[in-house]
C-alpha cells in the first residue's frame, strides 16, 4: 500500500476517481491473460500525456515501480506489477487523433482498441494490417510494446512494420518523440524501433503514428482441410516455395477444430487431422489465380477438400472459428501455457511434428496451431495446476518446446513478448553478450528501474 501522502498527490493529477487502492480493486489488476499474478499497491488511470509524465515524475521521486496496463491480454505476463507499486492503466488515452488518408499515416492514443483503427481505416478506404486475434480488446499501446502480430503478417509483417513514430514518457518524466510521420526517416538510430517491443520497460508510450496501406479490392477466404496435421503443415512450406504470398495461412489441429466446434457449433470438420485456413487478397485477376494456385497446391500436399467461402458471413465464420481457438481452451483444463514460438517458414512442418512428440513424450494436451505462414506457431499447453505432477509434465513440456525453436534456429518469441514467462529463456536465444546490453540499454534509458522491474533482461530467477 502507498503512503496516504502518495496516494494524495495522485490524485491531485488525475483525479480522486483515478486513483484506485482498494484490496479489491488490486486483486483485479493483478492478472494478464497468463496464470500469473501480483497485486499492484494503486492503480493510476490518467486521462492526457501530461498526466502521465506527471505520474511518471512521482513514482521516480519516490522510487515506486510502475507498471503500464493496456487490456491486460498480454501472454508473457507482461502487465503483471512483480514489484508492486502503480499500474499505469492508459485505456482513457482512447482517441483516434488523426487519420491522413493522403499520406496512409494514423495518429493514435495508446488506449485505443486495435479493431476501432482498423475499422476507422477501412471507412477511409484504408488498412491497418496487423491483426492479433485480441484485436477487439488489445490497445494499440499494448501491441506496440508488444510487436503484436496476427493472421495477416504472413504478407503483410507485424506491428513493427507499421510503427513510423512514437511519444513516449521516460522514467524521470521526460517526455521523448521517436521517428517521423515520413517513411523512411534516417536520422541516427532508430529509437522508435527500440521502444517498439519494449514491453513497458523503457518507456510508456502516449501516442503513435502507423502506416497505414491501400485496402485490398476483394479477398478470397479458403478453408482446406486434411486427414494428417503434418499434410497441412507442408502445405505452409510448399506454399511459400511456390513463390505466392497469401495474406494468412492459419494452422489448426484436430484438439482445435473439436473444441472450436463444441463451442460454436458451426460443422467444422471435427473428423479432420488438421486445416489450412488461408486468405488471398489483392486485384481481382491476382486473387483468383492464387487461389486457384494454393488450392492445387493445397491438394498436391494431400488435403481431401478445400472449401471456399461463398460470401462475406461464410468467411466471417471461418474467421470466428480461428478467433474462438483461445476461449475454447478452457474444455480441455483450465490453465495453458500460450507460446509463439517461431521459426523459419520452411522448418513449420519439423516444428509441427515435434510439437505432435513432446506431446506424446509428457502426456499434456497441445494445442498444435497458429499463424503457420510466418512461422508463428502457437503450441499451447493444457494443464490443471491444482495437479502439480500434470503441471510439473506441462513445465517440462514447456522447457522442450522452448529448445527445439531455439534448436531450429527459431525465437522464443514471434509476437507475445517475454515478459517474466519467457524471461528464464532469454539468455539462451541473445547470447551472453546480447543479454547484457540489453540491461545496459535499459539501465541507461531507465536508470532507477522503475518501469516494469523484473521483466525481461531484469528477470530475477533462474536463467536457462
Ligand atoms: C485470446 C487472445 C488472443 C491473442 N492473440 C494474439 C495474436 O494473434 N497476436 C499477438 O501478437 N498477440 C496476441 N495475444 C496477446 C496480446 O493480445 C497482445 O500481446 C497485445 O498486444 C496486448 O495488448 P494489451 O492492450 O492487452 O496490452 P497489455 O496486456 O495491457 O500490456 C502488454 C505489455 O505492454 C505494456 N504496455 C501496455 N501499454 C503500454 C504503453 N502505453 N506504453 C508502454 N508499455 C505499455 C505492458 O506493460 C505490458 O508489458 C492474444 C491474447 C489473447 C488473450
Amino acid at each position: 500500500m502507498l503512503k496516504p501522502e502518495i496516494l494524495n498527490k495522485l490524485r491531485a493529477v488525475v483525479g480522486n476517481s483515478h486513483v484506485l487502492s482498494e484490496p479489491e480493486d488490486m486483486i483485479v489488476y493483478s492478472n494478464d491473460a497468463t496464470i500469473l499474478s501480483a497485486k499492484p499497491e494503486a492503480v493510476v488511470q490518467p486521462a492526457n500525456r501530461d498526466e502521465v509524465a506527471e505520474v511518471v515524475r512521482l513514482a521516480a521521486r519516490y522510487n515506486i515501480p510502475v507498471t503500464c496496463r493496456g487490456a491486460a491480454t498480454c501472454l508473457s505476463g507482461g502487465t503483471i506489477p512483480l514489484k508492486g507499486g502503480i499500474v499505469l492503466e492508459l485505456t482513457r488515452l482512447n482517441q483516434i487523433l488523426n487519420i491522413d488518408k493522403v499520406n496512409k499515416i494514423a495518429v493514435v492514443q495508446p488506449g485505443v482498441i486495435t479493431f476501432d483503427l482498423i475499422t476507422a481505416a477501412g471507412n477511409v478506404g484504408l488498412l491497418y494490417p496487423p491483426d492479433p486475434s485480441s484485436m477487439k480488446e488489445s490497445t494499440l499501446g499494448g501491441n506496440v510494446a508488444e510487436c503484436a502480430g496476427g493472421p495477416k503478417g504472413v504478407k503483410y509483417g507485424i506491428t513493427r512494420d507499421f510503427v513510423l513514430g512514437m511519444e513516449a514518457v521516460l522514467s524521470d518524466g521526460s517526455i521523448i518523440q521517436t521517428g517521423n510521420a515520413v517513411d523512411g526517416d534516417m536520422c541516427g538510430p532508430d529509437w522508435t524501433m527500440l521502444l517498439t517491443g519494449s514491453e513497458g520497460t523503457m518507456a510508456v508510450i502516449t501516442s503513435i503514428t502507423l502506416r497505414l496501406v491501400p485496402l485490398p479490392a476483394v479477398k478470397k477466404t479458403m478453408m482446406a482441410i486434411y486427414d494428417r496435421l503434418e499434410d497441412a503443415a507442408k502445405t505452409v512450406s510448399v506454399t511459400m516455395a511456390a513463390g505466392i504470398i497469401p495474406t494468412t495461412l492459419e494452422l489448426m489441429d484436430n484438439l482445435s477444430i473439436v473444441s472450436v466446434e463444441k463451442y460454436l457449433k458451426i460443422g467444422l470438420p471435427v473428423k479432420a487431422g488438421g486445416l489450412l485456413l488461408i486468405e488471398v487478397d489483392g486485384v481481382l485477376s491476382t486473387v483468383e489465380e492464387n487461389a486457384r494456385r494454393v488450392s492445387e497446391i493445397c491438394k498436391q500436399c494431400g488435403a481431401t477438400e478445400v472449401k471456399i467461402a461463398q460470401t462475406p458471413q461464410e468467411a466471417e465464420d471461418l474467421w470466428r472459428a480461428r478467433r474462438s481457438i483461445n476461449p475454447a481452451f478452457g474444455q480441455v483444463a483450465p490453465c495453458k501455457f500460450a507460446e509463439d514460438a517461431t521459426v523459419p517458414r520452411s522448418l513449420v512442418p519439423v516444428l509441427v511434428e515435434k510439437i505432435m512428440s513432446i506431446q506424446e513424450k509428457y502426456d499434456v494436451p497441445i494445442f498444435n496451431m497458429g499463424h503457420a505462414g510466418d512461422g508463428n506457431m502457437h503450441p499451447t499447453i493444457m494443464f490443471d495446476k491444482r495437479n502439480k505432477e500434470q503441471m510439473a509434465r506441462a513445465e517440462q513440456a514447456l522447457d522442450e518446446v522452448h529448445i527445439v525453436t531455439l534448436e531450429l534456429g527459431g525465437t522464443l518469441s514471434g509476437e507475445h513478448g517475454i515478459g517474466c514467462a519467457k524471461a528464464p529463456y532469454l539468455r539462451a536465444e541473445t547470447g551472453a553478450t546480447g543479454y547484457k546490453i540489453g540491461r545496459e540499454i535499459k539501465q541507461a534509458v531507465d536508470p532507477l528501474g522503475i518501469l516494469n522491474p523484473g521483466k525481461m533482461f531484469f528477470y530475477e530467477g533462474k536463467l536457462h
